[in-house]
């Protein structure tokens, strides 16, 4: 069908019609009353989906500009800090701490690997660090780490905990106050439901406390907060998609957060029961905690630069090809968002169909099939402890 596009990337992901409606109201200034009632709620949501009762600060920027006001904040020259890394994000991570001048201790994995709190202790017994920085949904390998044991390893270490949750902020359980995460930064276009635009970013009082001497303007914590507090904002935000965040986070809280975790769980299983059931290798790990993204090998002989463009030109749809060295070795299939089980069998059907046609032995239908399957059962238990 001419012009139908389907985007199952891991961020930017769909937008449902009522956020986009929203996007689409008349522009209202920033600093009238009809503005604030907006700006309020979402502030408001924004705490609930990130399970703390501090600020959230909200800029308008990409995730990385959000990501980069916690190190302009909290990074001073020559300072020691630890950044583990496992792929694209963590490595993004060492290069720009490593850029406003903090002495880096980078634990490095390769990419697919899963950080283990124990070599979090070690490293922080051997030296010491003002903070850690982690990813929690590492979007590049599909791997999501532990980061409420990292987070409590760090404060026995008394070393604040700043965590990318770009990707997993509304798709895996993130429980900011309860785990003891000083910081944890995300963005609108991935489990959001949000375009492109916002970036956002939990912070607690211990690091607010503990900002450093890095020069710094529209990304100064005390500023924002300070303005945010009158609900006054600094400076002229997106309103559109303040507007639209505002909505968005309203469907997420109405479905209800745990059942929104719930159907994350559930999505990946049924991914990964696809891919399996098609005989292809996962390159994610086949876990719960998983439910981001499902990266997976191409097949013997076949690279994934022709898997994502096959499905581009026959069907019109866009996934994520591997990263960095993985690209052509890996393609991702996304979940995150406004995803229901039949964005996820039109991508496994659509794969198991170019297979089939470049040669591979798929049983036709296997895939969609085992998806169902496994998207049927509830959970077993909760990964999460609050
Ligand atoms: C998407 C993503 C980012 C970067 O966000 P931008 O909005 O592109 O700046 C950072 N970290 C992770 C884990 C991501 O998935």
């Amino acid at each position: 069908m001419a012009g139908k596009k389907y985007l199952f990337t891991p961020g930017p992901t769909p937008v449902p019609p009522q956020v986009l409606a929203a996007q689409a109201a008349p522009i209202v200034h920033h600093r009238s009353p009809d503005f604030r009632p907006i700006y309020e709620s979402c502030l408001t949501r924004l705490r609930e989906v990130c399970r703390t009762e501090r600020d959230v600060l909200l800029y308008t920027a990409s995730g990385t500009g959000a990501f980069e006001s916690a190190v302009a904040n909290l990074v001073s020259p020559g300072e020691p800090h630890l950044v583990v890394s496992a792929g694209n994000f963590g490595e993004r991570w060492a290069t720009m701490t490593a850029g406003y001048g903090a002495d880096v201790d980078h634990l490095r994995y390769e990419w697919g690997e899963t950080p283990d709190p124990e070599d979090v202790r070690a490293r922080l017994g051997e030296r010491e660090a003002k903070a850690v920085w982690i990813v929690h949904s590492e979007t590049s390998t599909g791997v999501v780490s532990d980061i409420q044991a990292i987070a409590a390893v760090a404060k026995e270490a008394g070393a604040l905990t700043v965590v990318d949750a770009v990707s997993s902020l509304g798709a895996v359980r993130c429980e900011t106050d309860a785990w003891g995460l000083d910081v944890v930064v995300s963005g609108s276009q991935k489990a959001l439901m949000t375009p492109p635009g916002l970036g956002l970013c939990a912070v607690s009082e211990a690091a607010l406390a503990a900002t450093g001497t890095s020069p710094r303007f529209y990304f100064d914590w005390e500023r924002t907060r300070k303005a945010q507090a009158k609900l006054d904002a600094a400076f002229t935000p997106s309103v559109s998609l303040v507007a639209g965040l505002d909505v968005a986070l309203g469907l997420l809280l109405e479905e209800g957060l745990e059942a929104v975790l719930d159907r994350h769980i559930r999505l990946g299983r049924a991914c990964r029961a696809g891919a399996k059931a098609m005989g292809l290798e996962l390159f994610s790990p086949d876990e719960d905690r998983s439910a981001v993204v499902t990266a997976i090998r191409a097949p013997e002989g076949v690279s994934s630069d022709d898997v994502v463009k096959g499905l581009r030109d026959r069907f019109g749809m866009t996934i994520a090809n591997g990263q960095g060295s993985l690209k052509g070795t890996i393609f991702r299939l996304g979940h995150i968002g406004w995803f229901d089980v039949f964005d996820i069998t039109a991508q496994l059907g659509a794969v198991e169909l170019l297979l089939t046609d470049l040669g591979a032995d798929i049983e036709r239908g296997v895939a969609v099939t085992a998806a169902l399957e496994a998207y049927e059962h509830a959970p077993v238990a909760d990964t999460g402890t609050a």
